[in-house]
Formats: C-alpha cells, sequence, structure tokens
C-alpha cells in the first residue's frame, strides 16, 4: 500500500513574497536549468519545429490523425510523461522540466491546446487522484500518447461556476454502474479522446469524478465547435445519455470532486503561463524578422522608434515572464524534491502544488495578458500584412485570445488571487494583518526601513516600494470592508493587479540580480535594462491601482492624507525608458531573437 508523506516545512508559502524579501539564491531561473533541462528542452524546440510547425496546416483544417500521432509522437520522445510517475510509463520529472516542455512546444496554440489538455487535465486527475488500478489501467497508455486524455467540466449553463453543473449520476439498480446524464460544453480533445475525466452529481448534489472511456454505452460526442483561434485543436460538446461508467471508475472520492476539479487546474495555469512566453519568443523572432526586411521611407521600419519600442517591450516581456514561471516551479520543486521517493500515492505533490495556486494564478493572468499584447503588436508591426492570412502574425493573433478564457477566465483568477491571500490573512497563515499594521504605524511614524546597499540596490528599493504601496492599499480596502471585501470585485481586481505586478518585478529583478553576480554589472546590462524597464511600467500600474482602491474606501480628509502617503511611498526617480528600449532594440535586432546577455 502506497504510504502517505507528510509534507515538509515550506522555506517560503504560497504568497509570502508580498511580505518577505528574497535573494537571488532563493530564486531558480533559467540560468540555473541543469544539462537534462537544456536538453529536453532543445528536444522539446526539434520536436516542435520539424513535426509540429510543418503540420500546421493539416491540424488547422482539423485532420485529427495528423493531430493523434503527433501526440503520440511527443509521448515516444518523452514529453508527454513528465508528471506521470515511471511506474506507470511515465518519466516523473520536476515541475521546472514540465514548464520548460509547454514553453518550448508552444509554436503552434493549436497542438499547445491539445497537448497541454492531454497531459495536464486529461492525465493528472489520475495521477493525482487515482486508484492503483486506474493508474495501471489508464496512465501508460496516456504517458506514451498511445491514447488521449480529456476533461469535461464545463457545461452550457455553468463554466466559472462550475459546481453548480447539471449532470447527474445515478447507482443502477444492480450496483455496478453509475448512469450519468447531461451535457458538457467546449471540451478539449473530444473529437478524439480515449479517456475523459467527467464532473458530475450522483444524486443531484454530491459533485464527482468519473472516468468514462470513449466506447462506454450511452456516450457520445456532438459537433465540432466553430472557433475564432485555436482551430487545429478539438472543441466539442459531450452527450450522456444514460451513459454507464463501472463503480470502479469512480475517481477520488464521492462528493469530494471539486478538489481534482481545482487542484489539476493550477498545473494547467503554470504551464499556460510557461506556453504564454515561450510563443513570446516565437513571436518576437517572427516580428524581428520582418521589420529589419519591410522598408517605409527610405529604411527599414526596425529601424523606427516606435517599432523599436515594441520590440523591446516584447523583450522584457519574455525575460520577466521566465523569471516568474520558473522561479514558481523552482519552489514547488525544492519541497517535491524532500518528498524522497516516498511520494507514490501523490498526495504530498498535490498539496505543494496547492500551496502555490497564488503564484499559478499570478502566470495564468500574466502570461495570457502578456500574449496578447505581443500578438497585439505584432500584427501592428506587420501593418496590413498582420491582418491577412498569409503572414503567421494572424493566426497567432486569434490563437492567443483564449488564454484569457480557459483554465479559470482571468477575472476569476484574479478573485482567487486575492481571495486565497486574504483567506490565509484571516486565518492566521500569512501574516498578511501584521505586516498591514507594520507599515501603517511606519508610514504614521514618518519612519521606514532601509533596502542595505549593493548590487542594484535601486531596483530592490523599488520592490520593497511596490510591496508597500500594495499592502497600505490592502490595508485600507480591509480596513474599510473587512471580511465584506469578498463582495467588492473591483478592489479584489486591483489588489490583485498590485499582487502581480509586484510579483513580477520582484522576479525580474532577482533574476538581474543573479545575472550581475555572475556576469558583473556591466555583463548584464541588459538584463538589467529589461528589469528597469519592466519595472517602471509596474510601478505605474502599482500606484495607479493603489489610488483607484484609496478612492473607493475613503473621501474628505481621510482621503487627502492616504494619498499623501501615496505619493510619498511613490516617489522615487523614474528610468531612461526611452535609452533602454533603444539598448535593448538594438541587441534583439541584431541577434534577430530574445536574448538576454
Ligand atoms: C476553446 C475552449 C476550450 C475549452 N476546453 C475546456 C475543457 O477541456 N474542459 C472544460 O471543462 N472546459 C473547457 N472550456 C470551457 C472554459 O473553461 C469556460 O469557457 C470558462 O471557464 C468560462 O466559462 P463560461 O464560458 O461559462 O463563461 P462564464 O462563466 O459565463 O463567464 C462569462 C464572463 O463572466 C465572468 N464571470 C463569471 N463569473 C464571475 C464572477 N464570479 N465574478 C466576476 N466575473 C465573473 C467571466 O470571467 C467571463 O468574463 C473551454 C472553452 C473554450 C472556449
Amino acid at each position: 500500500m502506497a504510504t502517505v508523506t507528510a509534507v515538509p516545512a515550506m522555506k517560503f508559502p504560497g504568497g509570502s513574497f508580498l511580505i518577505e524579501e528574497r535573494t537571488p539564491e532563493d530564486i531558480f531561473t533559467p540560468e540555473d536549468f541543469t544539462e537534462q533541462h537544456l536538453l529536453i528542452a532543445q528536444t522539446a524546440e526539434e520536436f516542435a519545429l520539424k513535426e509540429i510547425v510543418p503540420n500546421i496546416e493539416k491540424m488547422e483544417h482539423k485532420d485529427f490523425a495528423v493531430t493523434r500521432e503527433l501526440v503520440r509522437r511527443a509521448g515516444e520522445l518523452g514529453l508527454s510523461g513528465v508528471d506521470v510517475p515511471e511506474q506507470y510509463g511515465g518519466m516523473q520529472m520536476d515541475k521546472v522540466t514540465s514548464a520548460i516542455i509547454a514553453d518550448r512546444l508552444a509554436k503552434y496554440g493549436g497542438f499547445s491546446t491539445t497537448w497541454g489538455a492531454h497531459t495536464c487535465i486529461g492525465a493528472l486527475p489520475i495521477v493525482y487522484f487515482g486508484t492503483e488500478e486506474q493508474k495501471k489501467k489508464y496512465l501508460p497508455g496516456l504517458a506514451t500518447g498511445q491514447k488521449v486524455g480529456a476533461y469535461a467540466l464545463s457545461e452550457s449553463s455553468s463554466g466559472s461556476d462550475a459546481l453548480n453543473c447539471r449532470t447527474q449520476a445515478k447507482l443502477s439498480t444492480d450496483g455496478k454502474h453509475y448512469l450519468l446524464n447531461g451535457e458538457k460544453m467546449w471540451i478539449t480533445n473530444a473529437g478524439f479522446a480515449d479517456v475523459f475525466t467527467i464532473f458530475a452529481k450522483v444524486d443531484g448534489e454530491k459533485f464527482t469524478a468519473f472516468l468514462v472511456e470513449r466506447g462506454f454505452p450511452g456516450f457520445s460526442v456532438g459537433a465540432e465547435e466553430h472557433k475564432m483561434g485555436i482551430r487545429g485543436s478539438s472543441t466539442c460538446p459531450l452527450i450522456l445519455n444514460d451513459c454507464q461508467v463501472p463503480v470502479g471508475n469512480v475517481l477520488g472520492e464521492i462528493g469530494k470532486g471539486h478538489h481534482i476539479a481545482f487542484n489539476v487546474l493550477n498545473v494547467g495555469r503554470f504551464k499556460l503561463g510557461a506556453a504564454c512566453v515561450g510563443s513570446a519568443r516565437n513571436c518576437i523572432e517572427t516580428a524581428i524578422a520582418y521589420a529589419k526586411q519591410r522598408k517605409a521611407f527610405g529604411k527599414v521600419i526596425a529601424d523606427f522608434g516606435l517599432i523599436r519600442e515594441k520590440l523591446a517591450n516584447m523583450a522584457v516581456g519574455i525575460f520577466t515572464g521566465e523569471a516568474m514561471a520558473y522561479r514558481t516551479v523552482g519552489m514547488m520543486d525544492e519541497v517535491i524534491a524532500q518528498l524522497g521517493s516516498e511520494h507514490e500515492d501523490m498526495k504530498a505533490v498535490r498539496k505543494v502544488i496547492d500551496e502555490y495556486a497564488v503564484e499559478c494564478s499570478i502566470l495564468k493572468v500574466w502570461g495570457s495578458e502578456f500574449i496578447g499584447t505581443v500578438v497585439d503588436e505584432m500584427v501592428q508591426i506587420h501593418g496590413g500584412y498582420g491582418f491577412v492570412e498569409e503572414y503567421p502574425a494572424e493566426l497567432s493573433y486569434r490563437d492567443s485570445r483564449i488564454n484569457r478564457i480557459f483554465e479559470g477566465t482571468n477575472e476569476i483568477n484574479r478573485l482567487i488571487i486575492t481571495g486565497f491571500l486574504l483567506k490565509r490573512a484571516m486565518s492566521g497563515q500569512l501574516p498578511l494583518m501584521a505586516a498591514i499594521k507594520k507599515l501603517m504605524d511606519e508610514v504614521l511614524s514618518g519612519t521606514s526601513e532601509e533596502v542595505e546597499d549593493g548590487p542594484l540596490a535601486t531596483e530592490r528599493k523599488l520592490v520593497a516600494t511596490a510591496k508597500k504601496i500594495g499592502l497600505f492599499a490592502a490595508g485600507v480596502a480591509t480596513q474599510k470592508y473587512m471580511q465584506a471585501i469578498q463582495d467588492q470585485q473591483e478592489l479584489m481586481g486591483a489588489i490583485a493587479d498590485m499582487t502581480i505586478e509586484t510579483y513580477a518585478m520582484e522576479s525580474a529583478v532577482l533574476r538581474a540580480q543573479k545575472l550581475a553576480a555572475r556576469n558583473g554589472e556591466a555583463g548584464s546590462r541588459h538584463a538589467i535594462a529589461m528589469t528597469r524597464v519592466y519595472m517602471t511600467g509596474a510601478l505605474e500600474r502599482i500606484e495607479s491601482a493603489a489610488k483607484m482602491v484609496v478612492a473607493a474606501c475613503s473621501d474628505g480628509d481621510m482621503l487627502r492624507s492616504q494619498l499623501a502617503i501615496l505619493r510619498r511611498l511613490c516617489k522615487y526617480e523614474p528610468f531612461d525608458t526611452v535609452a533602454l528600449r533603444q539598448q535593448i532594440a538594438q541587441r534583439v535586432i541584431e541577434t534577430g531573437k530574445y536574448v538576454v546577455a
């Protein structure tokens, strides 16, 4: 029998970055990739370039035989079983590897979606919640890509509000089967998947997950949706008409389906964040190549400041996104590594991933919104050619839009970020309230804790400033509304935005610091430039969100004194982002791609 391993104490509890200082040694960055990480990155990259990209046209026209073959090839190359334990045919590698593969495969949204759904929400419910028998039966096929997985939570009347589903399950009179009745909607891979995790309410009440095979009596798949993007993926409804599911195919416990539904989404979210960064790396290459050859007014457009600014912004975001993504999975791996070989029952791994739910949601929101700006600017750089199908900008533009909708919409993820932090604060798990009180006292007494001098001292001070502004605004909002802040969605959203930006800018600064320690400040000038550009924008966004929160919570003299405090906190000299962007643009244009050094 598998043993349940206790989760070791978290060195960096989820969300604690808001109230604690971090050093560069505390975070994992792409510069820390091992030989093995680099090798798998290369394998994934080559597979994407040599096998996925040449088949885009076929997949866009829904030639799913090609898609299935590519899923099988990915499995053969060991790219699909990284999260599956070895005894069930997988590779059981670290989460950094999971993120690297998602990142490097992201050269075509249609296939990324298929592969992401298959390896993540398709297989992980069984990895984390399956019985020994279920794992033995289903995981080897899924890990090798012989079988394809899917996950069916959403319904036409309940997507975000998934627990409110209408699909019902009833035990058959002979007690051998559950009979499922209802319809699921927008199910990725439905057109060709073999195994589905389907959520239904037993006796109309107990939300439960079931493993359903394509051939089970009463199971059928509806017509393909006609979508704006990711047309190379399959999205169909499922129709369950007295669908007979053996009782042995109940996944997890009856009435506990919500644990399954939400846990695997965390993995989906960090992988989606990594994939968005990977996709941006491709977009910048396409955009640079076009900008270097397209002429206007007797010059190549790559010489124009307003085009260079766009290219620089893409590079800045990629640097920051990589820093956030690999920092997050690095934290998970550090704890998971301490579990040793005892973690067969996967409960402990699940708990570690759950711990970083807030960071996973941050990656999802930030990554999906970043790629949205990248594809938009890529279309703009292409001018009229950006708007026509022959050029790749149009496809990337359409494909990227879904990222803000699935794996929990960005609105829902913003509510998760603030909700999670507040819940932890209220329960005492995260001493957020104490940190807010300390800051308020500090602000009122006019004292402040100094950041030590040393490399990137200005940048580190600005990270500390960002944390203070966020805490101050959150303090004002929680003082006014207490628990009822949950109903103030705009404030919850603004607090989430400040949290996201703080995590992003701190990740970029720590990465630049790490690079500066290794290569010297001069040798890291591009990384430092990218960090400075990112943090300038982030601070403006944090300040603006904080003002909105304060203005919504106070008025009169109180508002005036709170705004004065904010002004004091926000007193800093801006970097010369025009010169910095020129420097960054020059470097990426010269090399034809995103580079750190
Ligand atoms: C291409 C594609 C593939 C998909 N793949 C899958 C899949 O494989 N499996 C699966 O189960 N589902 C899948 N989905 C469904 C997807 O997860 C849902 O569409 C998504 O969760 C949103 O649900 P909804 O469409 O019902 O929108 P709604 O929940 O109706 O939301 C509509 C709008 O209201 C907002 N909103 C909703 N509730 C709140 C709230 N409490 N506060 C503030 N704003 C709110 C939303 O953010 C959104 O902007 C897929 C969808 C698409 C389009």
